[in-house]
């Protein structure tokens, strides 16, 4: 695209080029030949009127010298040239219609050429007794025509027109009357325009013209011929005549350039001229060629600007153009490209859809799988909840099992060796023992099912002393003994005192199995308060509570001991039955070793009746 519109800028570079060096060839002559045209159409109206206005100027004198030689007093005068009387007559009557019709002078000859009487008698250039026989309009007004002719006035040195008419005197010539005009108003009026008008006579010589310093200055050779033929009428009487420095050119048909030096330079002029035959005289307007040259030139000038302008306004058009395709180009591209992207992306999009769609699929089949396998793990989750909580039952109830089996067994020795009150005591044990464990299934069926069951003060003490009575032959199994301290202020939690004795005996079996085969078997229960708490610990000096199990100790079913001795239920069961109380229950190592519970419970005041019956 770029190189598309540099070349076809060099293109119009190339043809501006070109046509800059045409008009520059060729325009100037060309502008040259409209504006010379015109400044010769100008020319033309130029002549015209001044031919119109010399033909007027002499026509209003070509016949008066006929009426003056028809005159009675002239006729007389040139029948009696010798009369004075007639003379002064004469002369006074020709300057008084000399003033009236504002001629130059008029005067009467004889047929001798003398001139006997005038308008000018009385001044000092008087023709009075001048001999003008040699002018031709003398010659041609005896011979009975009428005499014309330009000349210098040979006495007053002043240019006129002559008009000459015989003066009839019994059908012969007895004289000649002659008008002279003079024509310097005229040529005053050609002074200062912006054009000369010239008028020669037959030879060529300029006689009249607004420029003085052409005044009788030949525009044709002044040959010999020429010389002597104006030498014969004293035209010119001692003017002297030269050539004027012309140069000619003919230009078209019927004009012609002449180039005229002065003094200081040469000047070209376009010359228009025009016969007037009657005054044998040819009128010339002579144009100069400087301004109309001057404007071929502005017009070249003009000519290439609006050339190279038009280029320059084509070039930015041009460049305007491939750059607005140029940039539509671009955006067609960018769209193109934006297009191409979109439908990639549609692409992408839609396989994504589908894999998603595929994934969505099978995640809906895992899910039913997993719904399906977990469906199986309940229903075997179910069944072995079943078969814990059935050892869990008989766990509970075996430790109390245990404890009544061997009261009975020493009642039965205590009957036989007759030690009733004793047997009866230990019978009495095992009577609360069948009632603890009545208890101990009402609250395991309750803490399965309702673990908010209601709470009350309970004397830490009370349920120290009950959970002794359960642990006794656990702890004598292990050879280990309890050491309690309790403080001297009785303390009291909300509790429910067989839940936490349930507790306590878990807490205390571990201990006993714990320190079994240990050098010190000493479980050691100490209480205190802190703030609104009561802390119960439980320490023994055991193996302590390995790390990597020390996270797992409380949930259900988790137990280092071997097949059917532990269920791993009776941490789990003690947390839960804490928590139920509000209070928490945490287990750490000892810093001595051994493992240390601690029990926390909300502590409260026990009511006085109740301590009473607790002393009683
Ligand atoms: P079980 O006594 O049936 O194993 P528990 O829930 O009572 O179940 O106890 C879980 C486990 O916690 C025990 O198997 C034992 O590994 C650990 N444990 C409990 N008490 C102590 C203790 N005093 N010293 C060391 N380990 C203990």
């Amino acid at each position: 695209m770029r190189i598309k519109s540099n070349r076809t800028l060099w293109f119009l570079a190339l043809g501006t080029v070109l046509a800059c060096s045409l008009i520059a060839l060729y325009g100037s002559s060309h502008f040259s030949r409209i504006f010379i045209a015109e400044a010769a159409a100008r020319g033309q109206n130029t002549l015209r009127l001044a031919i119109a206005i010399l033909e007027g100027e002499l026509a209003r004198y070509e016949k008066l010298p006929e009426l003056v030689a028809d005159d009675e007093d002239i006729r007389a005068l040139v029948r009696d040239p010798g009369d004075s009387s007639r003379i002064e007559q004469a002369n006074a009557y020709l300057k008084s219609i000399n003033t009236l019709l504002e001629s130059s002078d008029i005067y009467v000859m004889v047929p001798d050429g003398t001139t006997i009487a005038a308008s000018n008698a009385d001044t000092d250039t008087s023709f009075v007794g001048e001999n003008f026989q040699y002018r031709p309009y003398f010659r041609d007004a005896l011979d009975g025509g009428i005499g014309r002719f330009f000349a210098l006035g040979t006495t007053s040195l002043k240019r006129g027109y002559y008009f000459g008419a015989p003066v009839w005197v019994d059908d012969a010539i007895a004289g000649v009357v002659v008008f002279k005009l003079d024509l310097d108003s005229i040529e005053q009026t050609w002074r200062g325009a912006d054009y000369e008008i010239i008028v020669t006579d037959p030879e060529g010589i300029i006689f009249m013209t607004g420029r003085p310093e052409w005044m009788y200055k030949g525009l044709l050779t002044l040959s010999p011929d020429r010389l002597s033929r104006t030498a014969a009428t004293r035209r010119y009487a001692d003017a002297i005549l030269q050539d004027l420095p012309v140069q000619r050119t003919a230009y078209d048909d019927d004009l012609e350039l002449m180039s005229i030096s002065s003094d200081d330079a040469t000047r070209e002029y376009l010359v228009v001229a025009q016969e007037m035959p009657e005054a044998e005289w040819t009128v010339k307007v002579l144009l100069d060629t400087a301004s109309a040259r001057g404007q071929a030139v502005i017009s070249t000038i003009a000519a290439v600007l609006i050339v190279v302008l038009g280029a320059m306004a084509t070039a930015i058009y041009l460049q305007r153009r491939a750059r607005l395709s140029y940039r539509l180009q671009v955006q067609k591209d960018a769209q193109e490209q934006l297009e191409r992207r979109v439908a990639e992306r549609t692409n992408d999009l839609a396989s994504l859809n589908r894999q998603l769609e595929r994934e969505v699929a099978e995640r809906r089949s895992t899910e039913v799988q997993l719904r399906r396998t977990q469906s199986d793990l309940v229903q075997a989750g179910k069944l072995a909840a079943l078969g814990q909580m059935s050892a869990a039952l008989s766990h509970e109830f075996n430790q109390p099992l245990g404890a009544a089996k061997n009261y009975a067994d020493n009642a039965r020795i205590l009957i036989e060796r007759d030690r009733i009150p004793e047997a009866s005591e230990n019978i009495a044990r095992i009577s609360s023992l069948i009632d603890r464990m009545a208890s101990i299934s009402r609250h395991l069926r309750n803490f399965s099912r309702k673990p908010h069951q209601k709470l009350r003060p309970v004397l830490l003490s009370d349920v120290l002393d009950d959970t002794q009575e359960i642990v006794a032959w656990r702890l004598a199994a292990a050879k280990a003994e309890l050491d309690i301290e309790l403080g001297a202020t009785p303390l009291a939690v909300m509790a429910g005192s067989v839940r936490l004795q349930q507790v306590l005996v878990n807490i205390i079996s571990n201990a006993a199995d714990a320190v079994d085969g240990f050098g010190n078997r000493t479980i050691k229960i100490r209480a205190e308060r802190e703030d609104h708490q009561v802390l119960l610990h439980i320490r023994d000096h055991g193996p302590g509570i390995g790390e990597d199990i020390a996270g797992r100790i409380f949930d259900p079913f988790f137990s280092t001991k071997g097949v059917g001795k532990g269920l791993g239920l009776g941490l789990s069961i003690s947390y839960n039955i804490i928590k139920d109380f509000g209070g928490s229950l945490s287990a750490q190592n000892h810093p001595d070793g051994g493992a240390e519970f601690t029990i926390a419970l909300d502590a409260t005041e026990m009511p006085a009746h109740a301590i009473l019956e607790t002393f009683q």
